[in-house]
């Protein structure tokens, strides 16, 4: 019997080795035909990092051509984090392909690759980790058809997790050159709709986004007077289906468009993505995502306040300890300040908090 082909490295367009799965049907069937032997592998590789060359490489010594399944954006959001990925998945199929390691690239939908796994049954399953390969739920699966299961160690302390968390970190921190950052007076923690923007019930069309009157030349005062300013708000339509936690992020990218002319900074968005029947902890009236403010700001109660124009917002601002102001319409429930709109309630906050500095405080 003469020797399968060896392997040829070539410089090919990344874009020619990402397949639908029915191409993957075909290439394996061509690859087979030609004695070769297929490996699986099966990923996120959000933000590409040394961690995943070295493994994409080691697997790729392990098999004649090299097959990796990407998560797909749906699945990474279902089954890991949905404030995840942070690169789209043709993005992150394109770099994965991009390597030389690499024959052919497709997309995985589910949590786990088992459907894929008895669809081409590839000679050698392999997986990057620390883990024993016993641990790994499609194995057996793998072996029982006569195929391998190999789990490649990380070499490399890094993950894309530990990169985030990173940036998150020096975000944090000013520069040497840089003067220091002012010390916040105070915090003020926003209700976004009907009281930031015009309320739309269940909003997820930035198009529909519209700043309230007074918004952006109150918030700009609060900043120059020492506030830090914070998001914080219910958003059921997320659990209810209605949009994405994606959707809602671009809601508040615009948002953030319409505050630049006024060079607004919110410093944080606190959001709850459950329903009102899922009696969590964070939607208001709960106090969960206040209490998580304060202690992010390491804001004393006493001089934060809450702007908001619902009941909801002012039960849970009181409950907190906080200073409750309502700026939205006619009111009959129980609030620290009832304001007219939302240069009133600016105003007030404004005089309540020189009050109560101290001369040097
Ligand atoms: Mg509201």
């Amino acid at each position: 019997m003469s020797q399968p082909p060896a392997k040829i490295v070539d410089i090919v367009d990344p874009r020619s080795k990402i397949l639908s799965h029915a191409q993957v049907d075909q290439w394996i069937a061509a690859e087979r035909g030609l004695g070769r032997r297929i490996g699986f592998t099966c990923g996120t590789f959000d933000l590409m990092h040394a961690g995943h060359v070295q493994y994409l490489h080691e697997a790729g010594k392990l098999c004649d051509r090299l097959l990796v399944a990407v998560n797909s954006d749906e699945s990474v959001r279902r089954y890991k984090d949905p404030l995840r990925p942070i690169n789209p998945a043709d993005q992150r199929m394109y770099v994965v392909a991009g390597l030389a390691d690499v024959d052919a690239v497709t997309t995985l939908d589910e949590d786990r690759p088992l459907a894929l796994l008895l669809r081409w049954k590839p000679e050698c399953y392999i997986k990057g980790g620390d883990y024993a390969t016993s641990s790994l739920r499609s194995a057996p699966a793998v072996e029982e058809y006569g195929g391998s299961v190999r789990v490649i160690p990380h070499n490399f302390p890094t993950s894309s997790s530990a990169t985030i968390g990173r940036i998150e970190a020096i975000a944090r921190h000013a520069a040497p050159e840089r003067v220091a950052p002012v010390e916040y007076r105070g915090l003020v923690l926003l209700d976004r709709d009907g009281t930031l923007i015009r309320d739309i019930p269940f909003l997820h069309d930035p198009a529909l986004v519209q700043l309230l009157p007074g918004v952006g030349p109150g918030l700009a005062q609060l900043q120059d007077a020492g506030f830090a300013l914070a998001l914080v708000t219910n958003q059921q339509g997320i659990a209810l289906g209605y949009y994405s936690e994606q959707d809602f992020i671009a809601v508040n990218q615009q948002l953030f468009r319409a505050l630049a002319p006024f060079k607004i900074s919110i410093a944080k968005i606190y959001f709850c993505p459950h329903s009102a029947a899922d009696r969590c902890e964070c939607r208001k009236p709960g106090t969960a995502l206040l209490r998580r403010a304060l202690r992010d700001f390491k804001m004393p109660p006493e001089r934060t306040f809450l702007i908001g124009d619902h009941e909801a917002d002012m039960q849970a601002g009181s409950a907190a300890g906080l200073r409750t102001v309502w700026a939205g319409g006619s009111f009959a429930g129980e609030c620290t300040y009832v304001a007219r709109d939302f240069s009133d309630a600016v105003n007030w906050i404004l005089a309540t908090q020189k009050q109560s500095v101290q001369p040097n405080g």
